[in-house]
């Protein structure tokens, strides 16, 4: 089937994998897929945040106007070259490897606020914006597509199994047991698998499995 829209012909998605899956962003591991996989962020990201703050240490020590400032500014803006590099080399790799991976993709719409007021640190060195239009940008060319659901869907606080929602759920608690059908959910793989269950009913994939098994067709 090919839809159109004002003369723009959208292509259909390109079910070469079969495969529909949900994505949670976090701090530690970068994405939680629902089929129970993770990415973690890259050691390198970590290291290169410690290089800058080192290097804006410096910077600041020195005295303004002098020679040895403008130096260390150099040094900065070059550090902070490297780490955006480095990153977003990382990106376009991952964008890919999910891409060839899944024919739907599933993510929460960015909420950077609320993340940087969970998380309290600056979210901004993750990057998530910017994977994520890398994301859209190969998944487009490869016939895939990325879905993204309410930021306001309680993901985490909603059983994966039986839909079940909590009153609350801290932030420490990685793990925890439906009250109503006793199962144990995961945070991150729960509310990956919640995200995937309500992508695949926003473009008429109900029949799919949560687990991010088979597309039904
Ligand atoms: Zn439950």
């Amino acid at each position: 089937m090919v839809v159109v829209v004002d003369d723009v012909v959208e292509p259909e998605i390109k079910f070469t994998t079969g495969r529909i899956a949900g994505f949670d962003f976090g701090l530690k591991t970068f994405l939680t897929c629902s089929d129970g996989s993770s990415i973690e962020s890259p050691q390198f990201l970590k290291q290169s945040l410690n290089a800058i703050k080192k290097a804006s240490r410096q910077h600041s020590k020195k005295l303004k106007g002098s020679a040895n400032r403008e130096r260390a500014r150099k040094n900065l803006v070059r550090k902070h070259e490297d780490i955006s590099n480095a990153r977003r080399d990382w990106f376009w790799k991952l964008a890919h490897d999910l891409t060839s991976g899944f024919d739907v993709l599933c993510f929460e719409t960015l909420n950077l606020k609320g993340m940087q007021r969970l998380w309290g640190r600056k979210i901004s060195d993750l990057a998530f914006g910017e994977f994520l239009q890398i994301l859209e940008w190969i998944a487009k060319n490869k016939g895939k597509q990325v879905i993204f659901i309410d930021q306001w869907y309680p993901s985490s606080k909603t059983c994966s199994s039986c839909g079940h929602v909590l009153e609350k759920l801290d932030l420490s608690v990685r793990q925890w047991r439906c009250p109503s059908c006793q199962s144990v959910n995961g945070r991150d793989e729960n509310a990956a698998k919640n995200i995937c269950a309500v992508g695949a009913s926003t473009v008429g994939l109900d029949d799919v499995r949560r687990q991010g098994a088979a597309i039904v067709v």
